[in-house]
């Protein structure tokens, strides 16, 4: 298989509080090997909220042709 490349940006992904609608959530501890559930909370209110096999604020990168697509809430 030919090496391609291509170039892209960084976009940092971000998780609005559903408990406030402001603050944005950070994940907390470690993530569970088995289940992959993650702890995350507000930095603003304290609100706790668990995501499995995803952290936030995370870092993904997109194509410099790419538009960016907002994720529906899991
Ligand atoms: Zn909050």
């Amino acid at each position: 298989m030919p090496v391609v490349k291509r170039l892209v940006r960084p976009v940092e992904v971000n998780y609005i509080c559903d408990g406030c609608s402001q603050g944005m959530l950070e994940h907390a501890g470690e993530m569970d090997a088995q289940s992959g559930a993650q702890e995350h909370r507000c930095m603003i209110c304290d609100h706790r909220q668990t995501f499995f096999w995803e952290r936030y604020p995370r870092i993904e990168h997109v194509g410099l042709d790419e538009d960016l697509l907002e994720e529906t809430a899991p």
